[in-house]
């Protein structure tokens, strides 16, 4: 038995790890287009931020680790080119030899994730990060050109950590979003504490803004404003890395995402996917959606191997869904959110309740307000969705709103949820509480 799997990073590597766990016997090759496998996408701003310090930390393991521990195969600088689904082979280039060949699976698995989309601009200062290669141009390019000022174009929560890293390091960052809603996951008022903390530190920042012209530091701008800049990161957006699998009879849908079922099986036989590349749908609601955070592809690995190995297709355990939970650090806030996203809420008929309250007893020292708003289906009166932001206790909030969607609590059951307490922890009427009570 032949298992092959496409990328060897958060999706690729776990499956091949998850499976290797459960089947000593199949022979399992992972083909990767670029230099590193495994490496920690999410831990990159803060090795940017000199936070963590040692590159080391951000290569978790490599072929020779895969090979030698796990008994994988780890081909790094190998992109599958093609997918032919009618005699089980995919066509794979070799891009240190320039040569390319076929290779048969029994079973193949696709996690080649997103890459980054880029605007129609030529620059040497112009850089995106998405991997460990970028990174280590982006920190070469830091320390040889001197690097003092940064404009951070697309206000995504991969730029604002970013942004947030180079203030870190003594580079003084600007920023330009297209639009007037930064940040897309949170609701868009919410957003306004980023603001608030641009401004404390005199960050500057214009929305509605874009690039019109780069030469050399010289940036212009469509508004017509004239800067200059070292380093140019952007953020605008990610793409499915899915070109290469539209000559077989892989079904994407429009955005080249692949829909896949509970199994995380596609459309072809033996062929599953898994991570940022897939359509999956929403825990509560159903609905289709691609929500790209590392939760889901670690999650889905886990499902796949375990699936793989059954005795018989009764065992096998379905996926229940993803709800995007999500979280950002911009320096003194937290913001998370959890459940469908703003724009997806007019879809329903839906109550919101909202609460600003201490994270814990007021009189306890460094007592802060948290703000937490919930959505919730006006006839069911479960939860569709909820935000939190705060200096501290926002994170433990908005876990506990996935958990309790999870549950598939409603909106009075909140009211329930019976919070440790103790005073620097939370209130005997902890906000989650006050949540439920507020609603009726
Ligand atoms: P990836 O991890 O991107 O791996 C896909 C791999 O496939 C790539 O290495 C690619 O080179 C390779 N590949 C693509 N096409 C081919 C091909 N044709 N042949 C061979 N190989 C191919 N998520 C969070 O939940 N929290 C965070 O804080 C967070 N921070 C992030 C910060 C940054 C800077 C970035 C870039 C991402 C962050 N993410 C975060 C997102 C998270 O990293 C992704 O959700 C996760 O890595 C998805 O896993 P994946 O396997 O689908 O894709």
């Amino acid at each position: 038995n032949k298992i092959i799997v496409i990328g060897a990073v958060a999706g690729g590597a776990t499956v091949a790890s998850q499976i290797r766990r459960l089947d000593s016997e199949s022979e399992i090759v992972v083909y990767e287009k670029d230099r590193d496998m495994s490496f920690a996408n999410c831990g990159l701003p803060y090795y940017l931020g000199d936070v963590v310090e040692d590159r080391n930390l951000m290569l978790s393991a490599t072929p020779q680790k895969f090979h030698d521990k796990k008994n994988i195969t780890v081909k790094p600088f190998h992109e599958a080119i093609a997918l032919n689904d009618k005699n089980k082979t995919i066509t794979v280039k070799n891009h240190q030899t320039g040569e390319t060949f076929d290779d048969h699976y029994d079973t193949l698995i696709l996690s080649p994730g997103c890459r980054a989309r880029h605007l129609p601009l030529q620059s040497d200062r112009l850089f995106t990060l998405r991997n460990l290669v970028d990174t280590d141009e982006i920190e070469s390019f830091i320390v040889n050109e001197n690097v003092k000022s940064a404009l951070i174009v697309g206000a995504g929560y991969v730029s604002l950590e970013i942004l947030e890293n180079f203030y870190a390091r003594g580079i003084e960052p600007t920023l330009i979003h297209r639009s007037d809603h930064i940040n897309k996951s949170m609701d868009k008022d919410l957003n306004n504490v980023i603001f608030d903390e641009l401004d404390k530190r005199n960050i500057k920042y214009r929305l509605n803004e874009e690039i019109a012209d780069i030469s050399d530091r010289k940036v212009t701008f469509k508004s017509g404003n004239v800067e200059e800049y070292d380093i140019i990161i952007t953020g605008v957006g990610i793409e499915p890395n899915s070109d290469w699998l539209k000559s077989s009879s892989l079904q994407l849908n429009e955005k080249g995402y692949i829909p896949v079922n509970e199994y995380f099986e596609t459309n072809l036989d033996s062929v599953y996917a898994l991570g940022d590349v897939i359509e999956t749908f929403y825990r509560h609601t159903k609905k289709p959606t691609s929500i790209t955070l590392a939760w889901g592809a670690h999650r889905a690995a886990a499902i796949i191997a375990e699936n793989l190995a059954v005795k018989s297709p009764n065992e096998k355990s379905a996926f229940r869904g993803l709800l995007g939970t999500n979280i950002v650090r911009i320096f003194d806030y937290a913001l998370g959110s959890v459940g469908i996203s703003e724009q997806e809420l007019k879809d329903y008929n839906y109550g919101v309740v909202e609460q600003i309250q201490k994270q814990h007893a007021g009189y306890y020292p460094n007592a802060e307000p948290i703000t937490l708003r919930v959505y919730f289906d006006k006839s069911s009166r479960k939860i569709l969705r909820a935000c939190a932001v705060g200096k501290d206790g926002a994170d433990k909030r908005i876990d506990i709103l996935s958990t309790a969607i999870i549950g598939e609590l409603t909106i009075d059951e909140m009211r329930d949820i019976e919070i440790a307490y103790a005073p620097p922890f939370s209130s005997p009427k902890d906000i989650v509480n006050m949540i439920g009570y507020k609603a009726q």
